[in-house]
């Protein structure tokens, strides 16, 4: 049996983080394109110029337009070539740091992190767009990040909303990877670059990502809420550090090493949904995380406890918390028909999957999220 494993070369993690850039920096050289939304590299201005000064470094500012396309990508790379920079720097969120991942093409590459809402800094992916925000294609590369750079003051000086909504990506990591082992299904982490031929059969995960990623479901629920309060109060502490920790680090490695399963299928179906556009990645996977355990008949403790946990931190438990505020079975069929197209992850199951199946456990979930919310005076 084969399995595989993937891993950033090195995660670092810890407040004025920032300031140790240039270090890293002259690991490869003395110079590197920064690829960062304007307005997030005026947030950390001060960090940067007195980081290049301390280590004698110099960032060429590449700009990104806000979108992962191929045109942008290319125009990026020839800034790097023109510039004859020595490596690669993703800053701000999601889009930015998988746009340097396409220019890096897996090589001296550094990720920095912004906020804590996804858990994409770590892996070896991208996903392309049209320029007109439509799903272009998935690339994967060679190697994962080099370095994967979290400065803790940063984080917390951010929207809560975005750490919130990574506790919504990383609440879904043990499930999916969970259902993927007892599934023996192929991780990620086995995914090449280009094609597989040649190849033999697709690799399975690791008992260390496994670890991993329950890891992330007992810190959620050990320091979730504590973390959310600090952030609240722009604060570091100790909780906080141990879910920056869970959303970037092992939510990250617990998803690609470790397998996704039927919420981030079940999120992608979702798309269909008009009212869920305004909300967040990991807002819409905690919700779908309900879907899965009700699809898959979990115990009712462990429903309960993911309930707790998404209500103590604010996350969705029902659609309308959504912005769907009925949904009717057709509509739930719609959603399925996506999360059960043959390539995605939802076969990751361990047991047959059907779109009526699937549309059943959307509406059903949406009716516990509710009959929960009522018990508990959240109505
Ligand atoms: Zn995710």
């Amino acid at each position: 049996m084969r399995k595989a494993l993937i891993l950033p070369t090195k995660y670092v993690q810890g407040e004025d983080e920032l300031l140790n850039l240039g270090y890293f920096v002259s690991t490869f050289g003395q110079s590197a394109l920064l690829i960062a939304n304007p307005d997030d590299v005026n947030r950390v201005r001060p960090q940067l110029d007195a980081t290049a000064k301390k280590f004698g470094i110099h960032f060429v500012e590449g700009g990104f337009n806000g979108e992962v396309t191929r045109e942008e990508t290319k125009r990026l790379q020839q800034v790097a070539a023109e510039n004859h920079t020595d490596c690669i720097i993703g800053l701000g969120g999601g889009k930015a740091i998988d746009a340097s991942k396409v220019v890096a093409e897996g090589e001296h590459l550094i990720i920095v992190p912004t906020i804590a809402a996804t858990d994409a800094p770590t892996s070896h992916s991208a996903v392309l767009y049209h320029a007109d925000g439509s799903f272009d294609d998935y690339a994967y590369f060679k190697q994962s990040p080099s370095v994967v750079m979290v400065d803790t003051k940063v984080v917390a000086a951010a929207p809560v909303r975005f750490l919130v909504a990574g506790m919504g990506d990383a609440l879904s990591t043990y499930f999916e990877a969970r259902a993927t082992h007892n599934s023996y299904s192929r991780v990620n982490a086995s995914l090449p670059m280009g094609s597989r031929e040649g190849l033999t059969e697709p690799a399975i995960g690791t008992y260390a990502a496994l670890a991993l990623a329950e890891l992330c479901w007992t810190n959620l629920k050990a320091d979730g809420l504590q973390a959310k309060i600090a952030c609240e109060a722009n604060l570091v502490t100790e909780a906080f550090n141990k879910i920056i920790e869970t959303n970037i680090l092992l939510s990250g490695l617990g998803f690609e090493s470790g397998g996704l399963a039927a919420a981030h299928a079940i999120h992608n179906g979702m798309t269909v949904l008009a009212g869920t556009h305004h909300y967040l990645h990991g807002e819409k996977v905690a919700f779908a995380t309900i879907v899965q355990l009700v699809m898959e008949d979990a115990a009712k403790s462990e429903l309960e406890a993911v309930m707790d946990f998404c209500a103590s931190v604010g996350l969705p438990l029902t659609l309308a918390d959504l912005g769907v505020t009925e949904i009717s079975f057709e509509e739930a069929l719609a959603v399925a028909k996506i999360a059960c197209i043959p390539e995605e992850s939802i076969h990751s199951m361990p047991f047959p999957i059907s779109e009526e199946a699937v549309a059943n456990a959307l509406i059903v979930a949406d009716r516990i999220g509710q009959d929960y919310k009522i018990r508990n005076g959240l109505a």
